[in-house]
């Protein structure tokens, strides 16, 4: 078990006594306990029982609980207050905005007990009714529901691809074939998987009886081509089968989108699918470059592979050095001379610490003298660390009036600055604007971090017009961050296009808060690849001495 999973359980308990009206106290107690667990730099699973009473912040009562999980994998307080929870109610947990406060309300006073009659009291009006309910509030609950029963059954690109391989082989084993190919989203790079889609070289009749005797897989529909299962977790599997359609035909127009689809079938007819082996062959008989699947999303490919072969993908090993990474002077959970030497040992050959402003209180963000302590450090350790180099950066706070939240003295001692926005993230496009357009005017921004601050599948991003910024960014030369958290991957790869175009440099950078969290960077670049993005117009696929010349030239402007 790992530890986000114990801190989880122990997130949940702590909500759960709130909803429940139980000691406060107590609910502190669980949740202080699930903070600092999450925080821990060690694996609470490899600590030997004994020593988890000594972590700092993990008293008796906490360290026996995180015992109780690691031998049980079950926590009986925490199976006792579900049990006493209706699951409708245990449901509006997932609902941003409304804590376990406002859930107790609304389950006991209002005598609510799912999402959908949440959403129906909302449309009614009837929320506002109650105490600490304002118009505003019942506003943004639908908003949020509604963007929640949207994103239901979805998942990020990175949870699929964490079990899609051993999917692929547990129906190489079912089906006995090899010709099993992933395809539609998952095989186009998309951002969020709302189901995994597979061509199996097999008749749809075949492929349903062998299922049918595999009960973890339960049918909901069934067409002429495809069975859509319904797998645990909620994971949709949509399996194509290959009745009078050839296999390499399925997989190639499942692998486009319905545009491109579109587009080349009107363009290219008659191919023979039956004598392709593989989608390079179908490209071949078109006599056109060929696409990969990650980029059919758009028309405007086609045209462009007419005329030459697209470059090569960005990969991963194209990128030379960590960009944006956060250390224990604010909210990482590691030294910045252990996320040194990871990166170091990973072959990149610097890395960017950006850790929180000010501002930033929540995530211990730097005051001024603690600033000046951490470039002293980094001097030192840089020259230890030598060729490889550490970058002393901020990930400012964009405030409400769009200014950064040091002086310019302050500013300037950094190698680099990306400015963020991380508060008031609920603001009109007008709002939004005003404070992006005045960070990217700022002298001292060199990379506008996250654009949007969406959260994937929970939380909608303040709305922008990406081209205004972008053109912003081309007039004042900053850089904008292709953040690879897989759960932000922001700026949209829709919008990079423009940016391209434009010649504004894209920096595909981890946003890293722990060791781990280094290797998100192939998050970004499965995006990037999408877009074309390449080594050129790519910051972090800089080398170290192209990086320190482009700063330099950055500061004498
Ligand atoms: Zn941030
Ligand atoms: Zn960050």
């Amino acid at each position: 078990m790992e530890n986000y999973q114990i801190a989880d359980s122990f997130s949940l308990l702590a909500k759960l006594s709130d909803i429940h009206g139980e000691n406060s106290f107590k609910a502190k107690s669980y949740a202080t306990a699930a903070f600092t667990i999450e925080k821990l730099p060690m694996q609470l699973s490899k600590t030997p029982h004994g020593n988890i009473f000594e972590i700092k912040g993990i008293g008796e009562s906490t360290g026996k609980k995180i015992i109780e999980l690691l031998d049980t994998g079950v926590l009986k307080v925490l199976e006792d207050i579900i049990e006493k929870t209706p699951p409708g109610v245990m449901e509006l947990l997932n609902i941003k905005g409304i804590g376990p406060k406002k859930i107790a309300t609304i389950w006991k006073e209002m005598e609510i007990e799912s999402v959908g009659e949440l959403l129906y009291a909302c449309k009614e009006n009837r929320l506002k009714l109650y105490k600490g309910f304002g118009e505003k509030t019942q506003h943004n609950v639908i908003e949020t529901i509604e963007f929640y029963l949207k994103s239901k059954g979805s998942f990020l690109f990175s949870q699929i691809n964490l079990l899609a391989e051993d999917v692929k082989s547990f129906f190489k084993k079912i089906f006995l074939i090899n010709k099993i190919s992933f395809t539609g989203a998952y095989a186009r790079q998309v951002e969020i998987i709302n189901e995994l889609q597979l061509v199996i070289d097999d008749t749809t009749n075949n492929i349903e009886k062998k299922l049918s005797a595999v009960s973890d897989f339960e049918l909901i529909e069934k067409n002429l081509h495809d069975l859509l299962y319904r797998a645990a977790v909620g994971l949709k599997i949509r399996l194509y089968g290959c009745d009078e359609i050839p296999f390499m035909q399925q997989v190639f127009f499942k692998n486009c989108s319905d545009e491109f689809g579109i587009a080349f079938t009107q363009q290219f007819n008659l191919i023979d699918f039956a004598t392709c082996e593989t989608e390079e062959a179908v490209f071949k008989k078109c006599t056109l470059n060929y696409i990969p699947a990650c980029q059919r999303e758009s028309i405007a490919i086609i045209e462009k592979a007419k005329q030459s072969p697209l470059p090569p993908l960005l990969q991963t090993s194209d990128i030379k050095g960590i960009i944006h990474s956060h250390s224990n002077w604010s909210d990482g959970s590691f030294t910045i001379e252990e996320m040194a030497n990871a990166a170091k040992e990973k072959g990149f050959e610097y890395l960017v610490i950006s850790d929180h402003s000010k501002s930033a209180f929540y995530a211990n963000g730097l005051s001024e003298n603690r600033i000046k302590e951490q470039h002293i450090y980094i001097d030192e350790l840089n020259k230890q660390l030598a060729p490889f180099k550490i970058f002393k950066s901020i990930e400012s706070d964009i405030l409400n009036d769009g200014s950064l939240d040091y002086s310019n003295a302050i500013l300037s001692t950094f190698d680099l600055v990306i400015a963020s926005i991380h508060s008031n993230l609920k603001m009109s496009e007008e709002k939004a604007m005003m404070r992006l357009l005045n960070a990217i005017e700022n002298p001292y921004t060199t990379i506008l971090g996250h654009l949007t601050g969406r959260l994937l599948l929970s939380r909608k991003g303040y709305p922008v017009d990406h081209n205004k910024i972008i053109d912003a960014c081309v007039a004042n030369n900053v850089v904008i961050e292709l953040n690879a958290h897989p759960s932000r991957l922001d700026i949209d790869w829709r919008h990079i296009e423009y940016a391209l175009k434009k010649n504004v440099l894209i920096s595909i950078d981890p946003d890293a808060h722990s060791l781990d969290g280094l290797d998100d960077i192939r998050y970004g670049v499965l995006v990037a690849q999408k877009a074309l993005v390449n080594k050129e117009n790519n910051l972090s696929s800089f080398g170290l001495k192209e990086l320190e010349a482009f700063l330099l030239k950055k500061k004498k402007n």
